[in-house]
């Protein structure tokens, strides 16, 4: 058991009850655990993932990887290209081990999202009031100095070409006033320990298989404890915050399949190292500025880029790429997201622990793909990069602009790495039943007491990073449910 009481790290008993049942810790659990709590409501939270002190293991560490990714950091959607995704899987979810770059959701996507996925009371200016109050929870902040070299060189790229680039904030402490010293206000660090304060218990290790539901009624959910016994918890209401990926899983277990899980949205991401005269490595950090000339459908950053990463990036044409590795000292790595047109599925398989997830890219989003990594290569040179390497098979090095018509010729997203880290919209709310697989405030329809209040409910992914529109809707959500159930509270 953790120091506060009611946070347990294994079950005591295999049957439990409670009055609100939330699955998953992360951006959208832990909100909403909070939130109910403090309004009395008798909460449980359930988390598949170790509870893990910040600082307890090295980031980006294969023991990192192990103890707070899900697959050990190893999942993928299939496709052509396959994209690599990460999720966490630890208490607070994605928030633990996530870059912190906080973005709230741009007025024009929450307008779309409101009028395409007819999302009631869906007010622009209510939500951004909404993440005012997250963004003090969780100390969204400036560095308190200069950004790092790996960062300053992309605002140095971006000036040079006059291209629109800012610092974006991070929930981040900096105890000394050091900006290489933040420590991420994660959930753990914020919403858990408040939701235990006003009362949640909070349990980790403990996998949620299947809610059971009956005439659109759920009234309990089979659990896997750490020790692998089974378990029971029965409950008034549940609140499935499992994540983009495991949220459409656990509702397919339980028999919940319109517009469950298929309709996934990521920002896909490629990536290039650029070398330099000069060493500007900095192994943990990662590059507050973005680069947003041509967003939303292209965006510019940088990566965490310790000597593994860096190698990582060169892997794909290691056979003329790997004499750099040796100079990784100069070296730092940067990415091109898009906001894609394509989308993916998830679809839970009896017999398998984790659900198969597919992907498909548009022929735009390929275009875009190409472009981005050529408009972030030249960017890289511009920052006075003697020599640039994108991560495709047959990518040239980029040492001048002429290589420029050599990447695009060469570049096919089939030979991409191609990844993401924001995984989104496989329950989408709203009150169009064509497209939403849950209503305005997150319960999913044709259910009276399932609701989902994570990642999964945004109906599009927003082009910027996602934990604040995450947040935001999550809260709102909470409010409303707590209005509705327990209006004195
Ligand atoms: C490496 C990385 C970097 C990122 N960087 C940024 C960034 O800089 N800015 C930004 O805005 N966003 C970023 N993101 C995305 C952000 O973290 C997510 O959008 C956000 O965490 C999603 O919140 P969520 O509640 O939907 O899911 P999560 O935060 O993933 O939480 C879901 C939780 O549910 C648990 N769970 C799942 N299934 C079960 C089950 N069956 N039983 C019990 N528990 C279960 C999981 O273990 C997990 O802890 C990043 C993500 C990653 C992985």
């Amino acid at each position: 058991m953790n120091s506060t009481q009611q946070i347990w790290d294994d079950a005591i008993e295999s049957k439990m009850s409670c009055e609100v049942l939330i699955i998953g810790s992360g951006a959208g659990g832990s909100p909403t655990a909070a939130l109910l709590a403090e309004a009395g409501f008798d909460v449980l939270v359930v988390e598949e993932g170790r509870w893990v002190e910040q600082g307890t293991v090295a980031p980006f560490s294969l023991d990192q990887m192990e103890q707070q990714y899900r697959g050990g950091g190893v999942t993928v959607a299939l496709g052509l290209p396959s994209i690599a995704y990460t999720e966490g899987r630890c208490a607070g979810g994605g928030t633990e081990v996530n870059s912190g770059l906080y973005r709230r959701p741009p007025t024009e996507v929450v307008e779309r999202w409101r009028d395409r996925w007819d999302v009631r009371d869906l007010d622009p200016d209510e939500l951004m009031k909404t993440a005012t109050e997250v963004e003090t929870d969780i100390n969204v902040t400036h560095l308190p100095g200069p950004a790092s070299v790996p960062s300053q060189l992309l605002r140095q790229g971006a000036d040079a070409l006059g291209w629109k680039h800012d610092e974006s904030p991070r929930w981040m402490t900096y105890p000394d006033g050091n900006p290489r010293h933040g420590q991420r206000q994660s959930m753990t660090r914020t919403y858990l320990p408040r939701a235990a304060k006003a009362g949640a218990r909070i349990l980790t290790q403990c996998r949620v298989n299947k809610i059971n539901i009956a005439h659109g009624k759920a009234t309990y959910a089979d659990i896997s404890l750490a020790n692998g016994q089974a378990g029971r918890i029965s409950f008034k209401f549940v609140f499935v915050c499992g994540g983009a990926i495991q949220t459409p899983a656990i509702l397919q277990r339980s028999g919940l399949r319109k517009n469950i899980g298929q309709t996934l949205a990521v920002h896909p991401t490629v990536k290039l190292s650029a070398r330099f005269a000069d060493a500007i490595n900095v192994p943990d950090d990662v590059p507050v500025h973005q680069v947003k000339e041509f967003a939303p459908d292209l965006s510019f950053g940088g990566s965490a880029s310790h000597a593994g990463l860096i190698a990582l990036s060169l892997l794909d044409q290691w056979s003329d790429f790997k004499g750099a590795i040796e100079d990784w000292r100069n070296m730092a790595v940067y990415y091109a997201a898009i906001t894609s047109e394509g989308r993916g599925r998830v679809m839970s398989v009896p017999g398998l622990v984790d659900p198969v997830v597919t992907y498909r890219l548009t022929a735009r989003d390929r275009e875009l793909l190409r472009s981005g990594l050529s408009r972030l290569s030249l960017l890289m040179l511009e920052a006075g990069a003697t020599e640039v390497y994108p991560a495709f098979r047959g990518a040239p090095i980029v040492r001048g602009r002429k290589d420029l018509a050599t990447l695009q010729k060469r570049f096919s997203a089939n030979k991409a790495s191609v990844m993401t880290v924001h995984l989104c919209s496989t329950v989408p709310l709203g009150e169009n039943r064509d497209l939403c697989g849950a209503g305005s405030y997150g319960l999913v329809h044709e259910t009276k007491n399932v609701y989902v209040n994570d990642a999964s409910l945004l109906p599009d992914a927003p082009g910027v990073n996602p934990q604040a529109s995450v947040m935001a809707i999550a809260v709102r959500n909470a409010r409303h449910f707590i209005a509705q159930e327990k209006p004195h509270a």
